[in-house]
């Protein structure tokens, strides 16, 4: 592959641009810190709020607009089975050069995993260079590297020729339910998308990922006491039990499709016969066309029971990650962003995951992109989490150099093959 730099004809003020970034190290890791110590867990809308804030602070020296959009309330099935409303946060959008001929959608989230009353809350040394703290690689500190490579893009030779448009969601951890449908919108006026996700440890990213779905299944039969009325009795942890091995039954229905029942609950004493049991089931799946065969498995599944006397069953959530197969548009999109790392001694590789986000959403919408170009990290959703802290200017740099590339006209070939395909 061609060298990136070596292709563009100002190259110096490029390098210049580039090498600025080493003399912001400190303040990057300084502000991952202060980030990391605000809670924002998906359903503290108060953290979210004061992340919000220093989002805009953050970004104002970009000169950028600013919108917070209302994502309307979510559902969770609770313990007693019943379907409660939970509000959630706002996305934040900020965007600049809209009529720009080439546009770039860069996503993330403000939101971690650690709820408010959790125990894990602050940033601590492992080492002179791994920092251990919520979200201080999922990804407080992606969205770090973001800015950082963005206000060095807007102070380079080609500041102002693109078009950037910035998503932050407040809903990633809990799987975009509300903001899937906003970025999937964006992703649909943008020509390449940059997410920042951590790469792992050793700076690999992640190439093609599975699909995924949440679902909780819902059993109801008729309680009696167990030993005066047994047979009048409806037993709905026994027909929970069934779905649950029905269920299980699907995983490589499919090449690859994974179906885990996972959390259950039902009954409220030995001597009752229980009337009500769910179970949270998540299902993984490779190909986009798996989703459709799933679903009419479910059904199935399902409506056996609703047409069994005395029993109903219903059925929540969804798929909410479609899986990211790799078009030929992402493929080079890949490519390219290998030579911007060869370009500056990080090597580049790639690789598959079941895991999701939010670039599963973006590809869905037809949107080459490359979704872990955040910092290098790890045991993330754990209270281990880290990040090693060589990797802010490290990776402010490929992204500075992915923007630069981009302006340059140097990834249109991208842009071409994407136009080429129709959007799924
Ligand atoms: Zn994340």
């Amino acid at each position: 592959m061609k060298s990136i730099l070596g292709a563009i004809s100002d190259k110096n003020s490029v390098k210049a641009m580039l090498e600025a970034l080493d003399a912001k190290h400190a303040e990057m890791i300084a502000l991952v810190q202060e980030w990391s110590a605000i809670n924002s867990g998906s359903r503290n809308l108060d953290g979210l709020k004061v992340m919000e804030a220093e989002i805009v602070s953050a970004f104002a020296p970009l000169g950028a607009e600013v919108e917070f959009i209302e994502l309307g309330d979510g559902e969770i099935v609770n313990n007693q089975g019943e379907v409660k409303i939970v509000p959630n946060g706002r996305s934040i959008r900020i965007y600049k050069h809209p009529q720009a001929n080439r546009r770039v959608l860069m996503t993330g989230h403000t939101d971690t995993v650690f709820p408010i009353d959790s125990d894990f809350q602050t940033s601590r040394w492992l080492d002179d260079n791994t920092l251990n703290g919520p979200g201080v690689a999922d990804m407080k500190g992606g969205i770090i590297v973001m800015l950082y490579a963005l206000l060095a893009f807007e102070d380079g030779p080609f500041a102002g020729t693109i078009g950037w448009e910035v998503i932050l969601s407040p809903d990633e951890e809990t799987g975009s339910l509300k903001s899937g449908p906003l970025l999937m919108e964006r992703a649909r006026s943008a020509d390449i998308g940059l997410t920042y996700e951590p790469a792992l440890a050793d700076g690999t990213l992640a190439g093609a990922r599975k699909g995924s779905g949440n679902y909780t299944v819902v059993v109801r039969g008729k309680a009696t006491h167990a030993g005066r009325e047994f047979h009048q009795g409806r037993n709905a942890v026994v027909a929970l039990s069934k779905i649950i091995v029905d269920l299980s039954e699907l995983t490589d229905g499919r090449p690859e499709l994974t179906v885990n029942p996972a959390v259950i609950n039902g009954g409220v004493a030995p001597n009752i016969v229980p009337d009500m049991a769910w179970c949270r089931f998540n299902v993984r799946l490779k190909a986009a066309e798996d989703a459709e065969w799933f679903q009419n498995q479910l059904d199935a599944i399902i409506n056996k029971w609703n047409s069994e006397d005395g029993y109903t069953a219903e059925l929540h959530g969804g798929i909410n990650r479609p899986p990211k197969d790799l078009s030929d548009a992402n493929l080079k999109l890949m490519d390219l962003i290998k030579a911007c790392g060869d370009d500056l001694g990080i090597a580049i590789n790639y690789v598959a995951t079941g895991g999701c986000c939010e670039g599963n959403n973006l590809a869905a919408a037809g949107l080459p992109n490359v979704d872990t170009l955040g910092v290098r990290g790890g045991a993330i959703h754990s209270s281990d989490e880290f990040v090693l802290v060589d990797s802010f200017v490290e990776r402010a740099k490929l992204s500075a150099l992915i923007l630069t590339a981009f302006a340059a006209g140097q990834l249109d070939e991208v842009i071409n093959l994407k136009n080429q395909k129709p959007e799924k």
